[in-house]
């Protein structure tokens, strides 16, 4: 339990989870403008699911994150937060060892979920989403949430104690990164050389192949387990 309220890490979550809904809106209104329709992965060309359609539920599974955290985080605070210093070198290789762990456990339970009961009754509804923007990260059942959540706290956990900065600094990549598998967009500038390759790899698994690409962040996990597809450039374009 909380000893003493830890304030900059209240600053901090909050932080992170207002980054995520405004990088969240950007995301999506630029998959969604004229401007960038040519850098679009897909192009839909009748879109069943209209972002419009979608805020329910977004809004409910934002607010039910927060819920989570806040119970996982007043429970398992010693887990993962300690008050000593850490050495700014050592934050790379933590930040690495929790997507690796992560990604890895991820792979396995995303592929557990989509055995048919599973798929019937929790995760169809973030496969409703046949083209995916930034919002979509949000478009799930709220079991999907929980597991999804729990694996991030299980990773920190394994990889931690951390201080609040490399706790923070952890969170806000992974978030970084989730928010980046449902950009839906290829932008030329090199700058966005990994969003676009995590959006590639997860709009296959959307799209082309449902039964490809269930890692997050790596290829490695497909790899291994035989469930790698490849995103071309053939994959993009209007597609209905
Ligand atoms: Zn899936
Ligand atoms: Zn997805």
């Amino acid at each position: 339990m909380v000893a003493q309220i830890n304030f900059p890490l209240i600053a901090g979550l909050v932080g992170v989870y207002f980054f995520s809904v405004i990088f969240t809106v950007l995301q999506t209104r630029a998959a969604k403008s004229e401007r960038y329709k040519q850098y679009r992965l897909y192009t839909p060309v009748n879109d069943p699911l209209a972002n419009t359609s979608k805020v329910p539920r977004t809004f409910f599974i934002i607010l039910f994150i927060a819920c989570i955290w806040t119970a996982y985080l007043t429970q398992g605070y010693d887990w993962v937060i300690h008050d000593e210093p850490s050495a700014f070198a050592v934050l790379p290789v933590q930040i690495l060892a929790v997507l690796l762990i992560y990604d890895f456990m991820f792979y396995w339970v995303h592929r557990v979920f989509h055995l048919p009961l599973l798929m019937r009754y929790v995760h169809y509804v973030h496969h409703k989403v046949r083209f995916p923007t930034a919002i979509d990260d949000y478009y799930l059942h709220p079991i999907d949430t929980l597991w999804v959540t729990t694996l991030f706290f299980l990773s920190v956990t394994i990889v931690g104690p951390f201080n609040t900065t490399t706790f923070i600094a952890t969170l806000f990549v992974w978030v970084f990164m989730n928010n980046s598998i449902h950009g839906g967009l290829n932008l030329p500038n090199p700058v966005f050389r990994l969003t676009n390759y995590l959006a590639r790899m997860h709009n296959v698994h959307h799209g082309k192949n449902m039964s490809s690409n269930f890692g997050s962040f790596f290829p490695f996990w497909d790899m291994l387990f035989g469930t790698h597809h490849r995103s071309k450039k053939e994959h993009y374009g209007q597609i209905n």
